[in-house]
This record gives C-alpha cells, sequence and structure tokens, in this order.
C-alpha cells in the first residue's frame, strides 16, 4: 500500500502542511510531516475541507486486473475446448481400395458383425455412414463411395477420417487406384490400417501383398514395419473380428477425443431431397452434441433439426461425438463435404444462410461479368 504522508497531503487539500498536522491533531491524531495518515483519518479530513477522497490501491489494482484476466481466460472461447471437458470419442473410419477390390463387401460384412453381436435393429438405410458397436466401444464407418467422398473432404480441407482402411485383393495386389488411395492417406495424415481381402480366393497370396507393401516403405506389422495389417475375407467373414478389434486398437493409440458439451459442429457425409421429408443430410458430429430443436448452418442452407435417424432408421434424440445422423428440418441440401455450425436460434442460422445465398449470388454474378470484360480487353 502506499502511504499518505503529511508533506504530500497537506497541498492536495490545499492546505499547508501545519494546519494540517494541526487539524489531525484536533482529531486526536499526531502525526509529523514525514509521517504516514490513515486512510480513514485521511478520508475525514479530506470530507471536512470539502473533497471527497478516493482511494484505489495500486496493488490491489492490479491484482484485480490480473483476476479480471484470469476471469477472462477461464471464460471459455467458445471455440476452444477446455481439456477437463474432453472425453473419448469412436473413431471414423473410412475403407479405400481400387475398384472390385471389396470395399462394399467388406462394409457390408462389418455391419453384418455388428447385427449378430447385439442389437436388433431395423431395416438398414444407406444414409452414408454407420457406427457398429464392439463391447463397450463403438467405431463409425463412412458408407459412401470412397474415393468421392474422401477427395471432396480433403478439397475443401476438412478432415473427418481418424483411420483409413486400406483394402488390397490378395489375388490382385496393388492397383493404380490403390497406389492412388494410399497417395491421399499420406498427404492426409490419417492412420492406415491394411485389409488384404479375399483371402479366401483361388490365386490369394497375402505374403506378395506384403511384399508390395514393403517396396512402398509401408512394411507390415510382422514384416518388421509398421503398418498394422489384417487378412480378411468379406464374403466369408473370416477376420473381420480382427480387423474391429485393431481399429479399437488403432484408435487408442490416437487418443481421440472430443468435448460433448460443445454447440454441435461437424461435416455433411451426403444430402439429398426426399419427396416425402424434404431435404436431409447425414452428418457426422465432430464437436458438441447435436439434438432435436438445434439450429445448424452448413453454407447457404440451415436446419432446425426436426428429426435424426441412425443407419438403422432409428429415432435418435442426441448425436455425440463422432456419430452420424441422418438429419430432417433443412432449407436446401447442403453440400457433401461441408461443415455445419450451430448458431443461437432458427432466425440466426436462417440469417447467416441467406448471407451466405448473398454472397454466392454475388460471386456467381461477378463471375459471369468477368469473361466479358477480359473479352472486351482482348480487342486492344
Ligand atoms: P468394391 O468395388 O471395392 O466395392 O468391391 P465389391 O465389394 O463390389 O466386390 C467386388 C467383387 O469381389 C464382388 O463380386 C464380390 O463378391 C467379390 N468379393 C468381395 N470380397 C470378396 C472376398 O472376400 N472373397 C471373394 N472370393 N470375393 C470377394
Ligand atoms: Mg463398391
Amino acid at each position: 500500500k502506499p502511504p499518505i504522508i503529511v508533506r504530500d497531503f497537506a497541498p492536495a487539500l490545499g492546505l499547508k502542511p501545519f494546519k494540517l498536522i494541526s487539524e489531525l491533531m484536533a482529531m486526536g491524531v499526531f502525526a509529523s510531516m514525514n509521517q504516514t495518515v490513515e486512510e480513514t483519518v485521511a478520508v475525514k479530513v479530506a470530507e471536512k475541507f470539502g473533497f471527497l477522497l478516493e482511494i484505489k490501491h495500486r496493488g490491489d489494482a492490479a491484482a484485480q486486473q490480473a483476476k479480471l484476466a484470469e476471469k477472462a481466460k477461464k471464460k471459455k472461447d467458445p471455440n476452444v475446448d477446455d481439456p477437463k471437458d474432453l472425453v473419448p470419442r469412436p473413431p471414423v473410419v473410412c475403407i479405400l481400395g481400387h475398384v472390385d477390390h471389396g470395399k462394399t463387401s467388406l462394409l457390408d460384412a462389418i455391419r453384418k458383425a455388428n447385427v449378430v453381436a447385439g442389437e436388433f435393429g431395423g431395416i438398414t438405410q444407406h444414409i452414408g455412414a454407420y457406427q457398429v458397436t464392439r463391447g463397450e466401444r463403438k467405431i463409425t464407418f463412412l458408407d459412401t463411395p470412397g474415393h468421392a467422398a474422401f477427395n471432396k473432404m480433403r478439397e475443401r480441407g476438412a478432415s473427418v477420417t481418424d483411420i483409413a482402411v486400406l483394402v488390397i485383393a490378395a489375388d490382385d495386389g496393388f492397383m493404380p487406384q490403390t497406389d492412388e488411395a494410399l497417395q491421399h492417406v499420406q498427404n492426409a495424415k490419417v492412420a492406415l490400417i491394411v485389409a488384404i481381402n479375399k483371402i479366401d480366393a483361388k490365386g490369394a497370396n497375402i505374403d506378395q501383398i506384403k511384399g508390395q507393401m514393403q517396396q512402398r516403405g509401408i512394411a507390415s506389422e510382422d514384416w518388421g514395419g509398421e503398418t498394422i495389417t489384417v487378412p480378411v475375407s468379406a464374403i466369408k467373414g473370416d477376420g473381420i473380428d480382427d480387423l474391429l478389434e485393431m481399429l479399437a486398437l488403432q484408435a487408442d493409440v490416437l487418443e481421440l477425443k472430443a468435448n460433448p458439451k460443445a454447440p454441435a459442429s461437424g461435416i455433411i457425409i451426403e444430402s439429398q431431397i426426399d419427396t416425402g421429408r424434404g431435404p436431409l443430410a447425414t452428418v457426422i458430429v465432430q464437436r458438441g452434441t447435436l439434438r432435436i430443436g438445434d439450429a445448424i448452418v452448413c453454407g447457404q442452407h440451415w436446419a432446425k433439426v426436426r428429426a435424426m435417424f441412425d443407419d438403422q432408421g432409428n429415432n435418435v434424440k442426441e448425436a455425440p461425438p463422432s456419430t452420424p445422423v441422418r438429419v430432417i428440418g433443412w432449407s436446401g441440401a447442403p453440400d457433401s463435404g461441408a461443415e455445419f455450425k450451430s448458431s443461437k436460434n432458427a432466425r440466426e442460422a436462417e440469417n447467416i444462410a441467406e448471407e451466405e445465398e448473398d454472397r454466392l449470388r454475388k460471386l456467381a454474378a461477378a463471375q459471369a461479368a468477368a469473361p466479358k470484360e477480359s473479352s472486351i480487353e482482348s480487342l486492344f
């Protein structure tokens, strides 16, 4: 605390120091020129001479400022998660590989394995993604025509997948699209698991595939490399369980986490317009929890979530991170691969969507005008 000293205090009150000293004396306080006046006393004296003395403590002010800063820091930036809110989330897996190597069959086999494992589901709906349950854990699979969806998302810089399963037919080996897919996976820095499929087929040669993997710098674990490799037969169902096990293990290694308490945001997997139900979009929630009644925006489209369904057609009330759900209530069909975000309410969502529509319209108009200009220019 900075002291209030008679010598400085007196002129501040417009008094000679001796006058202040005698005033103090009258109050029963004895202080000389260089002595300190107590705060309460100082306030009283000041009052007597018609001043309102406000005492601001520098030290306290600094402390208070620090406290405020601390508070502001604690007051969550809505876009940054407090580490203590982060909880494990299921991995999102996509399946890539050359045409006819068994991507679709593998996705079907995994889905079937899940049905056998438990929950009696409804009729399977192809909504672009599904989730399987394995004991306590869940694994989310993208069920969209592999490359197209993956590329689109990559183009947008959005990444929804954590683990890519590269399918290679044991009777065919690496093919152009296998290499292309591998390139994508490596560029996207997504974890890789190789599924050597069709091990039941005539001419299947697992070691040959492993040799090809080694040539490409992705040697299998049992060949001294680091790539988890699982031989499977999508048709017979062999190895499917091992594959799921490896995916769960890989998810552990990746320590995937998300904040389920945040406002929901995520990625559009696919969308369409249904004659009865209007525009539908399958989304994967990446952060937060999506609930019925939430308002979300994606580009020039928005939705007040009217209903949500899983891939079995079951009604879903809330979708935590990594959950794929088909959402009903859209103003239009949002683009696959695009990101959606929560809004405060439907009105705000609509406004944001309209602004975006406006922006896009102007952009399109400007682009339509541009070639004309350049053609005029080219005349000169
Ligand atoms: P995609 O083009 O990668 O989706 O491949 P598909 O799943 O459509 O499979 C292509 C062909 O391979 C189909 O005729 C499947 O029946 C067959 N196939 C898929 N998996 C296996 C398998 O594990 N063993 C055998 N023998 N054939 C398979
Ligand atoms: Mg297919």
